[in-house]
């Protein structure tokens, strides 16, 4: 692949991540023509497949943003309400991560519909949304919880593999630190469940 990405420093202190644009134009690249590549939406490149993948998982941080709250509404045990309402901050924060990405590489954060993150959260509302006593459903939230949670990590994994290789060494570590906080996420609500919320659910209506 040509080499239009690898940047000359990692990020410190005193220079922040993916402050700097890469260069493009070389041929074969999106953006090469003399447009940016959201003007090409080109996907004949590992790069523009990235520029792909990072629209659609933006746009899958969107839907969850607007998913979580009624969630964190819908929990009756509190500490997974807690654990739903701290999730909403990481992913407002995730958000932000893929703006800097998307600033990076010198594009608008444009979104592309994740059908997959609109088909979780639907299934899940239509199970959330039957009259279920509240322990069941805390365990049910948990299980929808957790589809997106691996979902997104599916998502992250793939996204930080295609930095690594394109030499966006910044985007790749920032990448990583939302795949950590949705691993963890996704321990946290195993561990809610396995240690009461699914004992809870056992018994039916609480
Ligand atoms: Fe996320
Ligand atoms: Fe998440």
């Amino acid at each position: 692949m040509a080499q239009t990405t690898k940047r000359e420093k990692r990020a410190s202190p005193a220079n922040p991540r993916v402050t700097q644009p890469v260069k493009r134009g070389v041929a074969g690249e999106p953006g090469a023509a003399g447009g940016p590549p959201e003007d090409s939406g080109r996907l004949d490149s590992l790069l523009g497949l990235f520029v792909h993948e990072l629209r659609d998982t933006y746009n899958a941080e969107q839907q969850l943003i607007t998913a979580l709250p009624k969630m964190a509404e819908l929990a009756e045990d509190q500490e997974l309400a807690t654990a739903v309402r701290e999730h909403l901050e990481q992913t407002r924060g995730q958000l932000r991560r893929l703006d800097r990405i998307f600033a990076s590489l010198n594009l608008s954060p444009k979104s592309i519909k994740c059908a997959g993150m609109a088909g979780i959260l639907e299934e899940g509302e239509e199970l959330i949304g039957k009259d279920l006593p509240g322990s069941v459903r805390d365990a049910a939230l948990i299980a929808g919880g957790q589809r997106v949670e691996h979902y997104e990590m599916a998502a992250y994994g793939t996204l930080r593999a295609y930095a690594e290789q394109l030499g966006l060494h910044d985007a790749a570590d920032l990448l990583d630190e939302t795949l950590q906080e949705e691993g963890a996420t996704d321990v946290r609500l195993s561990r809610l469940a396995e240690r009461r919320i699914n004992a809870g659910a056992m018994q039916g209506v609480a």
